[in-house]
Parts: structure tokens; C-alpha cells; sequence
């Protein structure tokens, strides 16, 4: 077995990699140019989504098709340059989203998803994090009882499918459970698989800190390039050189620019997401009735709002637009206002605007295995809307077919499907 892996990449995945090829034995280097936990695994939503068993699809419905031409659906955003660029990958991610494509997808993606607090439990512990996570679920919540019935319709065939645990509560049952609530609402599902974390980025860290006292080293530098060597590998790196004799891509968005120029073109979706924090609860009210008791995804504005250490996050859906707002995205404001008509807030955090893309396949599935065209090149990227939930179970993976085990669990995701010449 050859020993020595140079993991590009300390987020969520590239750090849950490296700690999987150390307890089987490797000789492992964590990369990047920032502490680790510092992009898209800093600024998410904190949801270790054991309840996400499809991924999301694009939507196919004329209702919500006009809702998003018109701008009126907050869950995404976009303009023409942006469409434009994206047209060949959209229209693949169309194609994947047809209704029996999706079932198929489905059936791969929950076989991750139901592994995935289990695999991030070992690292929880072994990093000493217990006090950033809570393992109660979270509420999604309704504005109308239509959109809820449809929701409602959907957990319970997600119960018989794929065994995922939620209960119902209705308006009244929701304001008992929420009082912080400031009016009633439809009603909420209330989905049990899942955990919250109140500060993802220290997660992070709290893993890499961990890789680093168990001996790995983590290395502070800039990206420069690949170039296969006699020994394998040697990484370019603004510290230097690296020679190794594995390189695992775990860059997130980032990671088709290292590959273009060893010829594979990967098309990611990047889609934007915003999020801010808000001062909650507010320093002059009573805490007895003013806190959340569960984060809640407010399902009509597309929005999440999640209780963290640095105030009440608030987070918005897929951005698609070319280029990103100089100002308040729009999601974000019409977010903040949802969130203010439900809670009472007090204020902006200074300086806590954050924008970060989601780095998403038009297959919805991550790549997870080895190169198509390189020996000793692994890719472990295109993690979508739940990196931070499947960072731990794809790093799992890909170090077991990295050390020979079998490759059944992950032929669905194997990055020759989707890295082309
Ligand atoms: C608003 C929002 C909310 C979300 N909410 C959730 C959620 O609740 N649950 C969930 O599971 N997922 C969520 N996601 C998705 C999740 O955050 C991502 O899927 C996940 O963080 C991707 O992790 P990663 O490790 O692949 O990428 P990243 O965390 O972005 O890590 C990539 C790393 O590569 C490094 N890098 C890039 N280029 C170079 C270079 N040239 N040299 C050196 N280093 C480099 C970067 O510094 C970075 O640290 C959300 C995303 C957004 C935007």
C-alpha cells in the first residue's frame, strides 16, 4: 500500500478525509490556504442533515418554474449571464431531475445520508465537540396550510421509504413548542434525524486540531499546481514543494480549476448562498420566552434560521446570478425581513455578511474515487447542499477504496461519470 496522501482542502471534506486515511494507517498532509473550516464549511447552515435523503432537485413544475421567472420564490435567485453560463449544466441537472432519475439518485444519496451522523459521531467525540452539537432535529416551517399538507404528504412517504423520523405539529402544537414564535403559523414538520451544530468553522477546526495531535500535519499555503513525479505526485504549494505518492482533491468549489490543467473538465453548479448573523436573543428581552428552541428552515422564504454562538444565523437558499451583489443580496434582505416578522431580534451583527457557494454536481451525487486518467489522484468534492453533513461519510469511503476495500457502496459516485477530457 503506497503510505503517503497530500489531502488539498481543510473544509469539512478535505478534513474528514484526512482523518479517515490517518486512523487506517497513511501519512497524511492537510493543505489550504486559510485555517481550516474557513469557506463553505464555516458559513453554512450547521445542519447534519441525517433527514436529507433526496438531494435537491431542480424544480419541474410550471407554479414553481413562474415563482422563480418572476422572482417571486426567495429560494432562488439568478440573472441572464449567470443562466447563460450555466445553461449546458443546468440542462444536464433538468435532465437528472426528471422523476425516475431522481428515484434512482435517491436510492444512492440516502444510502450516504443514513450513515452520516453515525460517522460524524466518532469524530464528535474524538475532537471533544459534544458542546457544539445538539442531536433534537429541527423544525421546517409552514406560512399556509396548503404548502404544508404537501410537505406533510411528502414526510410520510419519506418515513415508509427510507425509515427517516418526523412528527407533525400543527399550528397550536407549534406555538407551545416555540413560543418565541411572535404569530401562528400553519404548522411545522419536525424532522428528528437530524443535528445542529452552533459554530460549523470550529467543527472544522475542532477535527483538524484533532488530525494534527494524532500526528498529521497541516500546512498553510496557497495551491500552485500538480505534476506527476517518480514518486507519485509533487504538489507546488506557496510553502513549497510536496512530494507524495497520493493526492486526494478535496477543494470544494474549487476543485475543477486544480484539475483543468491536468486535462479533466468538471462542471460544478457553484450556487451562491448568503448568510448574516443577528444579534438573538436580543440583549434587553426575557429569556424565558424569547429563545428557539430548534433551528427552523422557514420553508416560504427558503431561509434558515439557526441559533449559533454568534447570534441567530440567517441563511437563504441558491443564488445563481454571474455575479455577486456589491450591497445586501436580496435573498438575504427579504430572509432578515421573514425572520424579523417572526422573532424578536435585535441587531445586525457588524461584519457578519458571508458569501459562500455550494459546490454542486448536475447529477446531485458527490465524486468520490479515483481519478479516471491519473494513478494516485483521488477526487472527494461536489458535496452540494449537504457537504457539511457528508464530509465524514464520503471521507470514510473514498480511504477505504484508497486502501482496496471493496468499491461496491461507491460506483454510484465514482468521478468517472462526470470528469471529462
Ligand atoms: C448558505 C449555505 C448553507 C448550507 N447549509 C448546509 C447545511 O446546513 N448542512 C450541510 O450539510 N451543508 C450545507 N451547505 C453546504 C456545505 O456547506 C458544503 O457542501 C460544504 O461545506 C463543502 O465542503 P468542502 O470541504 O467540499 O468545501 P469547503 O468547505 O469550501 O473547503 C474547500 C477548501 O479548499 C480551500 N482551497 C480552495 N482553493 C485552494 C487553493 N488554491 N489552495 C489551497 N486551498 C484552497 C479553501 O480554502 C477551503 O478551505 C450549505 C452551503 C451554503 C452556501
Amino acid at each position: 500500500m503506497s503510505n503517503e496522501v497530500v489531502v488539498l482542502g481543510a473544509g469539512m471534506v478535505g478534513t474528514a478525509t484526512a482523518l479517515a486515511l490517518q486512523a487506517r494507517g497513511y501519512d497524511v498532509v492537510l493543505l489550504d490556504r486559510n485555517e481550516p473550516g474557513s469557506e463553505t464549511s464555516y458559513g453554512n447552515a450547521g445542519v447534519i442533515q441525517g433527514e436529507a435523503c433526496e438531494p435537491y432537485a431542480l424544480p419541474r413544475d410550471i407554479a414553481t418554474l413562474w415563482r422563480i421567472a418572476r422572482k417571486t420564490d426567495n429560494s432562488v435567485d439568478w440573472d441572464l449571464p449567470g443562466l447563460w453560463r450555466l445553461a449546458p449544466s443546468l440542462f444536464t441537472y433538468w435532465r437528472n431531475s426528471a422523476p425516475a432519475r431522481h428515484r434512482r439518485t435517491s436510492l444512492a444519496y440516502a444510502a450516504l445520508i443514513r450513515r452520516a451522523t453515525r460517522d460524524h459521531a466518532g469524530w464528535i467525540a474524538a475532537s471533544a465537540s459534544e458542546a457544539l452539537i445538539r442531536r433534537e432535529g429541527y423544525r421546517l416551517i409552514f406560512r399556509d396550510s396548503a404548502s404544508f399538507e404537501v410537505q406533510a404528504r411528502k414526510a410520510e412517504k419519506w418515513r415508509a421509504l427510507y425509515g427517516i423520523g418526523y412528527d407533525r405539529e400543527d399550528s397550536a402544537a407549534l406555538a407551545i413548542a416555540e413560543p418565541a414564535l411572535r404569530r401562528p403559523l400553519a404548522g411545522a414538520i419536525r424532522w428528528h434525524d437530524a443535528w445542529t451544530c452552533s459554530d460549523p468553522g470550529a467543527l472544522v477546526k475542532a477535527y483538524a486540531a484533532y488530525f494534527g495531535r494524532r500526528g498529521g500535519s497541516l500546512v498553510k499555503a496557497d495551491l500552485c499546481g500538480l505534476e506527476q513525479s517518480g514518486r507519485g505526485w509533487r504538489v507546488l504549494s506557496s510553502a513549497g514543494p510536496i512530494e507524495t505518492e497520493n493526492v486526494v482533491v478535496a477543494l470544494g468549489p474549487w476543485s475543477p480549476q486544480a484539475l483543468e490543467p491536468l486535462g479533466y473538465r468538471v462542471s460544478l453548479i457553484r450556487k451562491r448562498g448568503y448568510h448574516m448573523h443577528v444579534e438573538y436573543p436580543r440583549a434587553d428581552a426575557d429569556p424565558s420566552n424569547t429563545r428557539l428552541n430548534l433551528l427552523l428552515i422557514d420553508a416560504a422564504i427558503g431561509a434558515v434560521y439557526a441559533p449559533m454562538r454568534a447570534g441567530l444565523r440567517v441563511a437563504t437558499g441558491a443564488d445563481l446570478s454571474a455575479i455577486e451583489p456589491d450591497g445586501m443580496p436580496r435573498q438575504l434582505e427579504r430572509a432578515y425581513a421573514a425572520a424579523r416578522d417572526l422573532l424578536d431580534l435585535g441587531a445586525p451583527v457588524a461584519n457578519s455578511r458571508w458569501a459562500g457557494m455550494r459546490p454542486c454536481t448536475p447529477d446531485m451525487l458527490p465524486l468520490v474515487g479515483a481519478a479516471p486518467r491519473h494513478r494516485g489522484l483521488w477526487f472527494n468534492f461536489g458535496h452540494g447542499h449537504q457537504g457539511f453533513t457528508l464530509g465524514p461519510t464520503t471521507g470514510n469511503l473514498l480511504a477505504g477504496v484508497m486502501a482496496g476495500d471493496s468499491v461496491d457502496d461507491v460506483l454510484p459516485l465514482a468521478p468517472s461519470r462526470l470528469a471529462t477530457a
